[in-house]
């Protein structure tokens, strides 16, 4: 089917023909059969949930709404359509040209999304380009200097960019403003906002999100036009998958505790969440001194660091990759075994991003959740989110001594160690279901979103 976007506007509303597919795969979405060839290419059989709602709507040249994360395959969901429209009727392009701008929050989505539209696109003759902060500036001008088709962006480097006049964007057909909820909360808005006025009114835009704060309905009031709104898995429904499990631990013995329950072996490929930078830097230091071989990624590393500590943890070499959440924001990594929440986030909704790292493509996983004193009321802001409260496991050679909620009567239980699988070898613990759920949605204290991004 070719791309049809100028008669769209005489399109009032996405037509349910349009919403269905063959059950054998993407045949039936409205692609061309290069991008089904790329796609076999890739080892794809079938759309995911987002693909199949937002791809047709996407040929039709809708504007949408996504709600969905990191890990649904939303890349694909726009990236397919686009590039059979931009190379429907392709004019020559023109110096410093952009037919499709893509805003990602941090550099790594912005390589990954780059990758995706590489690898999609293989069989169309278009050019790409990405562009970032932290790397020189001279080979994303000349990247720009004949024109692309698809520029993958963050937003400070691309407002450098336009300030050099090295990029222009008066030109670009479709905007597509990935991970709008992170912008927000690293602090981009005001960014974004400016690059959204330098761009053309007749557009299709998009817009991805997560969550949806008042400041994304906001932006999605401001950039999108009759949007189609597609939704796919709740972002709180992702912890139903995840085996989840707490330590309550002194702040000073998490090392300790970590490296121990590391000696276990079963965590094979491990992402470790710490608070800080500094933080980060501190356990890889404690792990290598233990004997494991671990790697940090986060702001300070130099993106060559980073792409090397990321290549060694994707193929195995290195099997505990210690990340901030920023750093660990779209890192594309199957496979993940066992999340280890080393800090407990003071944002609820980010300790549910964190442990969906462990639950990709429909697989379960483990998440461990260290909490000393000062985070517990994380946690009780985590479980009121969740609508569950995540086990205890009360034997382990650091547990805290300072008293914790107590039990329900008769809820313990010796059952599979926490670490995963059933084989009760090592640190096989104890893990004790705590008193009933807290309510979902219950009021929220002044903490954690609003402050964090305030302090943003
Ligand atoms: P994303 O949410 O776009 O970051 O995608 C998450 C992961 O799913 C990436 O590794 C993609 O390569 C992969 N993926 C996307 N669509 C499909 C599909 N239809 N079948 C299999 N894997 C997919």
């Amino acid at each position: 089917m070719t791309p049809n976007r100028h008669q769209s506007a005489a399109i009032s509303g996405p037509s349910a023909s349009h919403t269905e597919t063959t059950p054998s795969g993407f045949a039936g979405l409205g692609l061309s059969d290069r991008l089904l060839r790329a796609l076999a290419d890739c080892g794809y059989h079938a759309p995911t949930p987002i693909q199949t709602q937002a791809i047709p709507h996407l040929v039709q040249g809708k504007d949408l709404l996504g709600i969905a994360q990191t890990g649904t395959g939303k890349t694909a969901a726009f990236a397919l359509p686009t590039l059979d429209f931009l190379a429907h009727d392709r004019a020559p392009l023109h110096p410093r040209e952009v037919r499709c701008l893509v805003l990602v929050p941090t550099r790594e989505l912005a390589s990954q999304v780059h990758e995706s539209f590489r690898d999609y696109g293989k069989h169309h003759d278009l050019r790409y380009a990405v562009v970032f902060g932290g790397v020189g500036i001279g080979a994303q001008q000349k990247a720009l200097s004949r024109g692309v088709d698809v520029l993958v962006a963050t937003p400070g480097r691309l407002l450098d960019l336009m300030s050099q006049r090295s990029v222009v964007l008066r030109d670009v057909e479709v905007f597509v403003l990935d991970e709008a909820d992170r912008m927000l909360d690293m602090g981009f808005i005001r960014d974004v906002r400016k690059i959204i006025d330098a761009l053309p009114k007749d557009r299709q835009s998009l817009l991805f999100s997560a969550t949806m704060p008042v400041e994304v309905v906001q932006l999605t009031k401001a950039i999108l036009i009759d949007p189609v709104r597609v939704e796919v898995a709740p972002q709180t429904k992702t912890a139903d998958k995840v085996e989840q499990s707490i330590y309550f631990v002194e702040k000073a013995q998490k090392r300790e505790l970590l490296a121990k329950l590391l000696e276990d072996g079963k965590m094979f490929r491990t992402l470790v969440f710490t608070r800080t930078k500094h933080g980060a830097d501190r356990v890889v230091r404690s792990l290598k001194a233990a004997g494991f071989a671990a790697a940090a990624i986060h702001g300070n590393k130099a993106q060559g660091a980073r792409e090397r500590a990321l290549g060694s943890f994707k193929d195995g070499k290195v099997p505990v990759l210690v990340a901030t959440d920023i750093a660990a924001r779209g890192l594309d990594v199957d496979d993940i075994s066992h999340v280890v929440n080393f800090d407990l986030p003071n944002v609820p909704e980010t300790y549910v991003h964190r442990i969906g790292r462990t639950a990709r493509a429909g697989r379960g996983g483990v998440a461990l959740s260290f909490c000393d004193q000062e985070e517990r009321e994380y946690l009780r802001d985590i479980e009121k989110l969740i609508g569950q409260s995540v086990p205890v496991v009360v034997e382990h050679a650091y547990r805290s001594t300072v008293p914790f909620a107590p039990a329900r009567g008769g809820n313990q239980k010796g059952g599979s160690g926490p670490t995963g699988g059933s084989g009760q070898r090592g640190n096989a613990q104890k893990v004790e279901h705590r008193a009933g759920p807290p309510k979902r949605n219950a009021p929220r204290r002044g903490r954690g979103r609003a402050r964090a991004r305030r302090s943003s």
